[in-house]
């Protein structure tokens, strides 16, 4: 559910809201292409996804930053009482800048450098998710150098097969993420010996867009195993952190992802006796449907076989259609008028790519040069993923409150774009 709805515009006519906030006014104050997000969504995402969970004692959800880092997102979902997530010390830093608690926060990601585990000990998160073993003597070196005590999960690999693009899918044997499952028992063993390191959680996370429970249920089953194996070996294991990755829809004609309470109720019959906090890391279910990317159609041109839209929003704004062949909806902004003929049409925009598209063969209402079009549920792993390629502005990032709204990123100038840069002395 999302809070992107058409209704009587100023001028009469249906047009898209972003809650209270006309997107035709909208783009008219702030220029397209841009993003924009719901607070209501946003805060809707997360309350439903914790309250599926009021049943188990000890939870912390730590929404996935990389999805969605926008100050006011992430400030938004820390005022909800959301952890966070952060795979960068970049990441921390924004987590840390909107004032969410680091006794709220985990750090992922296969490669922190020594900075990044320093940084996050100074400032004492809650745990790592520790992927290799390397990975584990370089923080025990940093945390015994510091004085200080890093506590960590091992992420384990359970070799199971999320069914998701195989772009988004992290739980094979052949994904870089986490320790192989059989190796888990000797690691643990290894994490006792060593300074600095306190090894009291498991930590998995199989992959994004999982549509179906049972990649859950077989990893978690095997999760389940595992903690038995160590602690009989001798481990204290407090939390078990199951990451994120519950898929969301993208088409109104596709069958609806499993919903939150479903998946919490896999996660009771699986874990639910362990007796261990669980921590959780949803990103795109969070962000996903709580934003929309809003462009301009340029031109329409008849190609020789084909008609394209051409839009001035592009894969360097929106690069999950062509780094993911993901779709998404399009919406014209003000609905079309009744007998309006439906055309088949690639959405595509000004990039000189042929990989440059936001939709392709796509059934639409005809759309005329300056119709306003939004690209629906593109709130995660939108923006972030954006770009300058072809020396194009970052597109703006909007956040609507009810009738307010804030420009929270906006768009750079030219000048903005090369002051970046210095030129070397030589030239
Ligand atoms: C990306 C990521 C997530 C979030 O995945 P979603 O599919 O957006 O829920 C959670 N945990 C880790 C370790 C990740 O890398």
């Amino acid at each position: 559910m999302h809070h992107f709805a058409y209704r009587r515009g100023v001028s009469q006519a249906n047009v898209l809201h972003a809650e209270e906030v006309d997107l035709s006014d909208l783009a008219a104050a702030v220029g397209t292409p841009f993003y924009c997000y719901s607070t209501a969504t946003l805060e809707r995402h997360y309350r439903v996804f914790v309250e599926a969970f009021a049943g188990i004692p000890d939870t912390l959800v730590c929404y996935s930053v990389k999805a969605n880092s926008s100050l006011g997102v992430l400030a938004t979902l820390g005022r909800a009482g959301a952890g966070m997530d952060v795979v960068s010390e970049g990441e921390l830093r924004r987590a840390l800048a909107v004032d969410v608690p680091p006794a709220k926060i985990v750090f992922s990601g296969v490669g922190k450098t020594r900075a990044e585990m320093a940084f996050a000990l100074d400032r004492g998160i809650f745990a790592f998710n520790v992927e290799s073993e390397p990975e584990l003597r370089a923080l025990s070196e940093v945390a015994d150098a510091r004085g200080a005590v890093a506590r960590i999960a091992f992420r384990v690999n359970p070799d199971v097969d999320a069914k998701t693009h195989h772009k988004i899918a992290t739980g094979k044997a052949e994904n870089k993420f986490g320790v192989p499952f059989a190796e888990a028992p000797s690691l643990y063993g290894l994490a006792k010996e060593l300074p600095g390191i306190e090894a009291t959680g498991v930590h998995m996370h199989i992959g994004s867009q999982i549509t179906d429970l049972s990649p859950f249920r077989n990893a978690f089953a095997l999760l389940h195993e595992l903690v038995g194996t160590l602690r009989a070996e001798g481990a204290t294991i407090g939390f078990v952190n199951l990451g994120g990755g519950l898929g969301i829809p993208y088409r109104s004609d596709q069958p609806e992802p499993p919903r939150p309470a479903d998946y919490a109720r896999l996660v009771a019959e699986e874990v639910g006796d362990l007796g261990v906090r669980l921590l959780f890391e949803p990103g795109r279910m969070i962000a996903g449907n709580a934003g929309i990317l809003v462009s301009r159609v340029l031109y329409v041109k008849h190609g020789a076989s084909k008609t394209f839209t051409i839009v001035d929003a592009a894969m360097n704004d929106l690069m999950r259609p062509t780094l993911y062949e993901a779709y998404h909806e399009i919406l014209p902004v003000t609905a079309p008028e009744p007998g309006t003929r439906t055309i088949v049409t690639d959405v595509a925009g000004p990039v000189c790519e042929t990989g440059d598209y936001l939709a392709l063969s796509r059934p639409l209402p005809e759309l005329r040069a300056g119709d306003l079009i939004s690209v629906m549920t593109a709130g995660a792993y939108g923006a972030v993923l954006a770009s300058e390629y072809n020396s194009r502005l970052l597109v703006p990032e909007v956040l609507v409150a009810g009738d307010r709204y804030s420009v929270m990123r906006p768009r750079p100038s030219y000048d903005d774009m090369l002051a970046k840069e210095r030129l070397p002395n030589w030239l």
